[in-house]
């Protein structure tokens, strides 16, 4: 590859001379690099290469006659012998930085890597004159490319920032190319994880224990989580824009106390937070949708209508959002839309027993709360959010005072064949206490009821 820098500071890219574009650029090496001095292009004595702005301002601005004839000298240049075919012909580019470019990124920078010719024009003052990038854009392939959000005196510190994430990518510039595969911006789309070597001890902070176990499996999951809770943190832009492919089923735990949950598009933020008045009409339509994917397959659909107009209605969640001492509903949010809630209910005095004789039966502590339904549309399914409803209801359930009691247990029915709510709760600590029996539709249904303590947690006004 051939890289021609122009600039009125040529002396400012000298660090190119050194490391590994120094040695990539010296002789035999996979790089051709010439920086040239915009001035030797000037026709005056003073050599000027600036006038004043057109409509006036601040400042000066580079002449286009001036870069025009350094660029197409630059530009004509043989570039080194390639394989190139008709297909696939040479191709040159012209790259201005500019803080009003496109940001640069490492998948720009991979798709320079594989250009034949690469020209850098590096401007100064308030910049080069408008005509020269619609120009050459109209004859060449041009990028404006931006280092970032901020203002630099010259481009020359953004040439060497793209030459040197150019040229690392070139072959047998880094030499052992395995440490550009994990690397941030790399594939998985996540920043890198942290990286630590000896001393083991450092001013009392310490490698992590994992990394010192030899075990590799474990290395790479501990990795792969602080790279998803560094990328969670600092760019949960790069987060969202995962495709589905790039999380894996074991990263699901990782990200959702992060507040993220993946769905079939990847990543969304995920959020629980408790519902409000005028979430009534949104959670009847979660819960109408999701309770026919509950009920056993013998419920005809007859009797699962009745319920929901009996139970799930706008009205009936406007009066449990009213009720805030007997109710607590949580909304489960996945990109800011609602798609799941819990409800809670809760005792009207600390020595209340569950309404159900069978289930006060096994369930002996008190104050006691019913965690009533914990409802996730099954789109959603398998994305976090059931683990972190339960997890946030459990949480704000630890900080509820019955007559200034903290409630000493949470239990829950939950149908009796199904295994993959009995593997989920138990996971989540409950305790199996028995069954208790109940109607629906005219017919008696088998429940598996389950117990636990809430989570600990400050108390607090439970409709915060
Ligand atoms: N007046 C220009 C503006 O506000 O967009 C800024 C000109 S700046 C002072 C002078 C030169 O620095 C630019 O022509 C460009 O070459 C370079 N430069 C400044 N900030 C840059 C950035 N964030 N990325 C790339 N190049 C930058």
């Amino acid at each position: 590859m051939r890289i021609d820098i122009v600039s009125i500071f040529p002396e400012y890219l000298r660090p190119l001379e050194l490391s590994l574009i120094g040695r990539a650029a010296g002789s035999g090496g996979p790089l051709q690099l010439q920086v040239h001095d915009l001035r030797d292009w000037t026709d005056d004595p003073h050599r000027t290469v600036d006038d004043s702005p057109a409509g006036g301002g601040a400042g000066m601005v580079m002449r286009p006659d001036i870069w025009g004839r350094a660029l197409d000298d630059v530009l004509g240049a043989p570039a080194p012998p390639t394989d190139s075919t008709p297909d696939q012909p040479h191709r040159t580019v012209l790259a201005i930085p500019t803080p009003s470019g496109m940001p640069l990124t490492q998948r720009t920078v991979e798709d320079l890597a594989t250009a034949d010719h690469l020209v850098i024009a590096c401007g100064r003052y308030e910049g080069i004159d408008a005509r020269v990038a619609e120009h050459y854009s109209e004859r060449m392939e041009t990028i404006e490319f931006s280092l970032g959000d901020y203002v630099l005196n010259g481009g020359e510190v953004a040439a060497l920032a793209l030459v040197e994430a150019v040229a690392r990518l070139l072959p047998g510039v880094v030499g052992n190319p395995e440490s550009l595969e994990e690397e941030s911006h790399g594939a998985a789309g996540l920043l890198e994880y942290p990286v630590y070597t000896r001393p083991i001890q450092w001013r009392g902070h310490e490698v992590p224990e994992v990394l010192l176990g030899g075990h590799h499996a474990r290395i790479a999951r501990w990795r792969r989580d602080r790279a998803l809770e560094r990328t969670a943190a600092r760019r949960p832009d790069l987060l969202a824009a995962l495709a589905p492919e790039q999380v894996y089923p074991d990263d699901r735990g990782t990200l959702a106390p992060l507040g993220w949950g993946v769905t079939a598009t990847g990543p969304v933020p995920l959020r629980v937070r408790p519902a409000r008045p005028d979430d009534a009409a949104r959670l009847s339509s979660v819960a109408s949708a999701t309770f026919p994917l509950a009920c056993p397959p013998e419920l005809d659909a007859e009797a699962i209508a009745e319920f929901i107009a009996a139970h799930l209605t706008r009205e009936r969640f406007e009066e449990y959002l009213a009720d805030s001492e007997r109710y607590l509903v949580l909304a489960g949010e996945m990109g800011g839309e609602i798609a799941g809630y819990t409800l809670s209910v809760l005792p009207r005095s600390a020595g209340e027993a569950p309404y159900a004789a069978d289930v006060a039966e096994v369930v002996g502590e008190r104050p006691a709360a019913e965690l009533s339904k914990i409802y996730v549309l099954p789109e959603y399914h398998g994305s976090g959010l059931a683990r972190t409803l339960l997890t946030e209801t459990l949480r704000v359930l630890g900080g509820v005072r019955i007559e200034g009691e903290p409630l000493a247990v949470v239990w829950l029915g939950t149908n009796a064949r199904n295994r993959r709510a009995q593997k989920f709760y138990a996971a989540a600590g409950f305790e199996r206490r028995g069954r208790r029996t109940f109607q629906v539709g005219g017919r008696e249904m088998n429940d598996a009821v389950w117990a636990r303590p809430p989570l600990e947690s400050a108390p607090r006004a439970v409709a915060d």
